[in-house]
């Protein structure tokens, strides 16, 4: 049994990832255009035959601008809140491709899992600045996936779902010291930080996670206020503290896909790309002095 995660894309520019089983994949989130991706697919040998269903977590653009033009090829059902599928009938007036889409949702209730042929898909609400957003956790036989992003705030039952999850993408959305350094108005700083993580919250989480899992991914950073480096610089902190990254780390850049994640049998997980390495952040830091954003920029 070969499972294989991939983030495509990751940000205000445009989400998308799978989920591909041996029972066929799922695409998370529509933000990118159909062209790119299906280059990431051919890219990440899946074919587009095995994709079941669309997954969107909310009607902001980055997670589903792509998804009328992608589902114009793939004809596939899409799963999302019912505030989300509501959306997308909002759309209509604007753009009548979202008619086809609307009526092809199948909505999945917080309250009660979708159970989409060999997955069971639990909606998760987020706190967003949007009807309907939620976060996903996946599950496959006995494989758990999350997907977490654009929430303000980890509640509890978010928190559940990452301790049993193999694999999860949080976000890390922006640096606190940077948002209010940059020349954003105060009601868009504040609607920010009420409706994204930002680098301390996310690391704040992880020490409230106590099960073992193959892959932590960050994603959805800003690019204005935030950076891989700071981000770094975070997970450095945090992985002092525990001695070792627990766990495979892994940074999603706005500009470009994420590692190929294999998980095969009883083998452990295999990545296109290596996980985080604290010595070698540690040692970036040491040696240096150039390495500002790593070496002096740790806000507090
Ligand atoms: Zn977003
Ligand atoms: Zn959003």
């Amino acid at each position: 049994m070969t499972i294989k995660f991939r983030v495509f894309a990751s940000g205000s520019n445009g989400n998308s990832g799978i989920l591909s089983t041996p029972d066929g994949a799922l695409l998370i989130e529509a933000g990118i255009s159909r062209k790119r991706l299906f280059e990431l697919m051919n890219e990440t040998k899946i074919s587009r035959e095995k994709i079941r269903g669309i997954l969107i977590s909310h009607s902001h653009t980055d997670h589903c601008r792509g998804l009328p033009i992608i589902n114009e090829t793939l004809n596939l059902p899409i799963i999302s809140s019912k505030g989300t599928r509501d959306s997308f009938l909002r759309f209509q007036p604007y753009d009548t491709r979202w008619k086809i889409e609307s009526e092809k949702v199948q909505v999945v209730d917080s309250e009660i899992p979708l159970e989409f042929g060999a997955f069971r898909i639990h909606a998760l609400p987020t706190v967003h600045d949007v009807v309907g957003s939620t976060a996903f956790y996946i599950e496959y036989k006995d494989i758990g996936v999350t997907i977490l992003t654009d929430t303000g705030t980890i509640l509890p039952n978010h928190l559940d779902a990452i301790n049993k999850s193999t694999i999860t993408l949080l976000e890390m959305n922006h640096d606190i010291q940077a948002l209010y350094r940059s020349r954003r108005t105060t009601w868009l700083k504040r609607r920010i930080r009420a409706s994204h993580l930002d680098n301390h919250q996310t690391i704040g989480i992880l020490h409230e996670i106590h099960e073992q899992k193959e892959a932590l991914l960050f994603g959805h950073l800003s690019g204005e206020c935030n950076s891989p480096n700071y981000v770094r610089g975070e997970l450095v902190k945090w992985g002092e503290e525990m001695d070792e990254f627990p766990w495979n780390c892994f940074i999603c850049q706005r500009d470009a896909p994420g590692p190929t994640l294999t998980l095969s049998g009883n083998d452990t997980l295999k990545a296109s790309e290596e996980p985080l390495n604290l010595s070698t952040l540690k040692a970036l830091k040491e040696n240096d002095p150039n390495q500002t954003d790593l070496l002096s920029y740790f806000p507090e």
